[in-house]
Order: structure tokens, then sequence, then C-alpha cells
């Protein structure tokens, strides 16, 4: 397959700012790509090669870019660099310069979409001494095939800038209306791609089996399944209503969420992003190793820093320590952990996802052999509000952060990748005003002035909407920033950097600089109010209003371990927002 298909369904893509286009253009494009290279055409439109898990990136610093540019163009570094600055697109100045190029393009070979797939994936497997001069060469080696266009593409793939907006879902959508058609096509290909988080071999099973080796898409060891979500409430007797008066209370530990997988003796664990935090965690590996009584796994827990000494459990902040590259054995003295596990969705060859969840906690509690450093989450059968009420004071009591609720019911499966009714968190903070955090997605900012010159005065942060996979903006932000965080904050947000607002921000405020949805932050409100200017679930309580959280403050907390989709959604903040009207209510009652 040639290369310039793609990057004229680049092309298409990027002039579009509407969903259902982009979709269009995408389906398109998966047409017209052969089976042999299906799952790579997937894995390249994301800017990727391989599903995020398995950690493998293509790293290539700008600065080599723009020496492989050199070589390939003939221009000086200088002079790519002073073109840059003026595009502020290294993929636009490749596209510009390649097509200066003097020497004709008349012996060169044409690209194929093989080629390159191959190339950048040596490229980001080489390392070690001499990796810069092999890289530079490959990378030169295709873009002197290149035409200017597809240098440009070439380019944005391998400095991480595709930027094409394409969403894991619109790439489910597309492959649904590719090979299925139909609603039902929809959901068992989402299915899918919620137990293997892999949507290059979602993509070639679809494209080679259809339907029928869609359905029958297995759980497997070492693809980790997408985490199923809690929905929230604040009153023990409404979340007995919604169980239809009994449930499963569970303590709700603070901790860090860990995909166990095993299988031979090998563990790997994931991070709520799954990402592969098994470096993080050599002791954990080893209670996994050592006390699941199973040949194969794959396990919930959730991991807690504790005192080994009193037993008793410490702040969820104890587990930063952990994420260092270098020094790992030292946190691990100082920082020790226990496992609280807390689910079971597969266990010697037995996908148990689709199963309720008493029989999930049946097989969990037959293959850990517990003991202080792990064991099964502490829970209790509830069927009347008081007894939830004291079960959540001995949670807090014992230096949990409440209890997850969870259904008993036949139909409390394990639901991948969703945020369900199935499970409800009932947290001391709901009781009150807002005083509960939200995490919010930095998708703008604004200039500093006086004291701030230099760094960003207010971010303006955004909501996650589902249904139409966008970022809404709900508050503008520029309290709770200490010096250090705002250092931090300009560095951290500098990659990120777009020259327009991302097709899926939707903002009536003009920022001054705009950046791709990336980094998410947790921040403290103080209410929530309907609001003419902000879009967070805009049209659902009034029309023409959206709603907006008032006296916005930063925690502190950079939430790295969750992906913008995983932000508070714009449903969550109308349910908060019900919630809070009926305290206010209920207080102002005689
Ligand atoms: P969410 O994960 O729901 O998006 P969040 O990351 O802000 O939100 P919380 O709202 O505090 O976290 O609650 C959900 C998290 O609680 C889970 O992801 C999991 O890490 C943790 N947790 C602790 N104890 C349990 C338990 N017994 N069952 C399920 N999850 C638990």
């Amino acid at each position: 397959m040639d290369y310039s298909v793609i990057a004229d369904s680049y092309e298409k893509i990027e002039a579009t700012t509407k969903r259902l286009e982009m979709t269009d253009y995408l389906v398109d494009l998966l047409s017209k790509t052969p089976k042999e290279v299906f799952s790579k055409v997937v894995y390249l439109t994301q800017g990727k090669l391989y599903p995020d898990f398995m950690g493998v990136e293509m790293g290539v610093a700008e600065k080599l870019a723009i020496r492989a540019l050199a070589r390939a163009s003939g221009q000086s570094e200088s002079a790519i660099l002073a073109d840059l600055q003026r595009s502020g697109d290294i993929g636009e100045t490749s596209e510009k310069l390649l097509a200066k190029r003097k020497q004709s393009t008349f012996f060169s070979v044409k690209l194929t979409v093989e080629r390159v797939y191959e190339t950048l994936d040596k490229l980001a497997k080489t390392q070690g001494s001499g990796a810069v001069d092999t890289k530079l060469a490959l990378l030169s080696g295709l873009l002197s095939d290149a035409t200017p266009k597809e240098a440009k593409w070439l380019i944005r793939t391998v400095t991480g800038n595709l930027r094409l907006g394409i969403a894991d879902m619109t790439v489910l959508d597309a492959l649904a209306i590719a090979y299925g058609g139909g609603k039902d096509a929809r959901e068992l290909i989402e299915r899918a791609y919620n137990i293997s988080s892999d949507l290059g071999r979602v993509a070639s099973v679809v494209c080679e089996k259809g339907l029928d080796g869609i359905k029958k898409f297995q759980v497997m060891v070492f693809e980790p399944i997408r985490p199923m979500l809690a929905e929230r409430l604040g009153a023990p007797e409404e979340i007995l209503e919604k169980f239809g008066g009994k449930c499963i209370a569970e303590y709700k530990y603070d901790g860090e969420r860990v995909q166990a997988h095993k299988k031979n003796g090998k563990v790997v664990l994931f991070s709520r992003r799954l990402e592969n935090i098994s470096d993080q965690y050599p002791d954990a590996v080893d209670l996994i190793r050592e006390q699941v009584a199973a040949n194969e796994a794959i396990l919930e827990a959730e991991c807690v820093a504790v005192d080994l000494e009193t037993g008793d459990m410490r702040p969820f902040q104890e587990l930063m320590h952990r994420r260092r590259k270098y020094g790992v054995e030292a946190a691990i003295e100082q920082y020790p952990i226990s496992l609280f596990t807390f689910d079971a969705l597969y266990v010697d060859g037995k996908d148990l996802t689709q199963e309720a969840f008493p029989l999930r906690r049946k097989s969990l509690e037959k293959i850990i052999k517990q003991s202080d450093r792990i064991k099964p989450a502490t829970q209790k059968l509830i069927t009347n509000p008081k007894a939830l009420e004291d079960f959540f004071e001995e949670a807090i009591e014992e230096g949990c952060e409440g209890l997850m609720c969870k259904s008993v019911g036949k139909d409390s499966v394990y639901q991948a990748g969703s945020r369900g009714w199935l499970w409800i968190k009932y947290k001391r903070d709901y009781r009150s005003e807002m005083t509960d955090t939200v995490d919010l997605v930095v998708v703008g900012a604004f200039h500093g002035r006086g004291k701030r010159v230099g760094t960003y005065g207010a971010l303006l942060l955004a909501t996650y909407n589902e249904e139409n996979d966008t970022f809404e903006t709900v508050t503008k932000c520029g309290t709770g920033f200490t010096d250090k965080d705002l250092a931090t904050l300009r560095d951290m947000m500098q990659k990120h950097v777009i020259p327009r607002k991302n097709s899926r921000v939707q903002s009536m405020l003009e920022a001054d600089v705009w950046f791709e949805p990336a980094v998410v932050l947790e921040i403290l409100g103080a209410e929530i109010t309907l609001s003419p200017i902000h879009m967070a679930a805009m049209d659902s309580i009034r029309k023409g209003s959206g709603l907006a959280i008032r006296f916005p403050r930063f925690t502190g907390k950079y939430r790295t371990d969750k992906a913008p989709e995983d932000a508070t959604t714009s449903k969550e903040i109308v349910e908060m927002y019900r919630g809070q009207l009926k305290k206010i209510g209920e207080s102002t009652q005689p």
C-alpha cells in the first residue's frame, strides 16, 4: 500500500473539525487498506506503532528531526530552524523545504506503508551507543524518498505531533461502519476493544474474520482490560435505592489502582491508564507471583502505602515516591505497600468478566493466599442505610476514603471501559457542598501579568463529554499554584501547545494559548453554577446555559494516572450540580 494514500487521507481529516466527516474519511481510508497492513494503518493514524500498554515510543526529538530533514532536503539546519520559528509546525516546514529540493526525486522509490512502518519500528527500537546516528540514517532515508506531503506527515508522526484528533472511539465507529454496519456491530467491536485495549488487534480481527471473529474475541493475559468505573452518590438511602435495597459495600482504599496479570510466574502490573508500572512496584510483583495461587490470572487491586510497623494505611501521596527511574529500591524500603484485591477478571483459562460480582469475588478469595501484605478488600453485605453509614464510618476510621458499593444482581458483570451504576462510590466529601475534587483537563491558558509574567496567569479547564467525545470548558483557574507549579506547568504544557483550538475542545472563551487535551489536574471548587460562557453540559439544565465551577483551586495533585478521557465528565458535573441543589434545598427547609 502506498503511503501517499495515508497522507492524502490525513490531509482531508486535518481540514475538518466535524467528527462525522472525520469518520467518513477514516472509513474511506480503511476500505482502501489491504488486510496485511490493516492493524499497522490503524496504529499509524493514532501516531503509534503498537498499543499504548506496550510502551514503545518513536521518541524522535525535534533536534534529530531537523538534522534528518537537513540531510534529505539539502538545506542547512539554521535555515530549517528559521522556517520552523515562523511556522511553529515541523510538519509544515518539512513540506515546504522538501518542495524546494534541488535534486529531482526522479530516482526515488515510492514509499509504501510497509516500509514506513518497518523503518519507524526499527527507529523506535534502536538504543544504546550509536543510536542517534542510526536513527538519523533511518529517518533521512525515508524523507529522501518522500514527497513533500508525505514528509509532512512522516515528521509529524515521528515527533509525536500528528494531532489529527482521531480518538479511539472514532476508530471504533469507522470499523463498525466499514465492516459491520449497525449498532450491534459497534457494541461488539467496542467490547473487544474494552477487553484488550488494542485497537490494532481488534481492527485486524474485524477485517480478517468479520463480526463472527469479534464475537469470539477473548481476554488475554498481558493485554490490559480497560477499567470499570463507578458513579457517585451522596446518601446511603439513594445508593440502596439504586441497588434495589441490597448491595455489597467495600472499603474504598486510597492508593493506586493496579491491574495485575500473571502467567507462568511472569507478572505485569498495569496502571489505571494501562501503562506498565511493574518497575515501580517490584514488591507488588513478588506478592502477586508468590501469593496468587493460579497459573494464569488477571486481578485488580488497590496498591496502598502502609506503615509496616503499625499496619496503618498511609496517604496516597507517598506512592508518588515510587514514580522514579532510579532509586526505586530505596523507595521500596521507605514507602512500603500492601495490595487490597477487589476483583478477579480471569483465572486459569476462564474469562470472568461476564460473570456476576459475587462469583468473581469467590474466585478471588479462592486464589489469594492472604497475609498482611495482600488480601481481598474488606466487604459487607448491606441491606439498610444505617448499616451502610456505620460501615462507612468504620472505613474512614481505618484510613479509607469511603466505600465502593457494588451490585450483587445477576447482571453485575465487569463493565470494562465504562462508568456505570453497578458500582457507586460514597465518599465523605460528597455530603457537604461542593467540597469534593474534580479532575479537569487543561485545554488553554491566559498569559500571566505582574508577578506571573512569563508563566500562565490562569488555565482554561474542561470536563470530558463522553457522548460527543469532546472537552467542554467548565472553569478558569488561577489559584492554588505555587511558583514551582507555575514553572512545572510551563514546561509540562510546552509540548502540548497547538496553534488553534483543538477540534475536540468546546469553548466560547478565546484563550491566549491553546493546548491539545493531555494534562489532567485535580481541582477543588466551591460550587457549581449555571453559566452562559462555559460549555460543560450545555443546555442540559437550562437552554443556553452550561455549568461552571466557581472559586476553583488547584490541589497540587497532577493526575498523571489519568488520560484526558478519564477526567470528570460533564455528566458527572450535572449530577453534582443536582446533588448540590438538593442539599441547599434541604438545609434551607424549616
Ligand atoms: P475514577 O477512577 O472513578 O475515574 P478517581 O480515579 O478519581 O475516579 P475515585 O473516584 O476516588 O477515583 O474512585 C475510583 C477508584 O477507587 C478506583 O479506580 C480504584 O482505584 C479505587 N478503589 C479503592 N478501593 C476499591 C474497591 N474496593 N473497589 C473498586 N475500586 C476501588
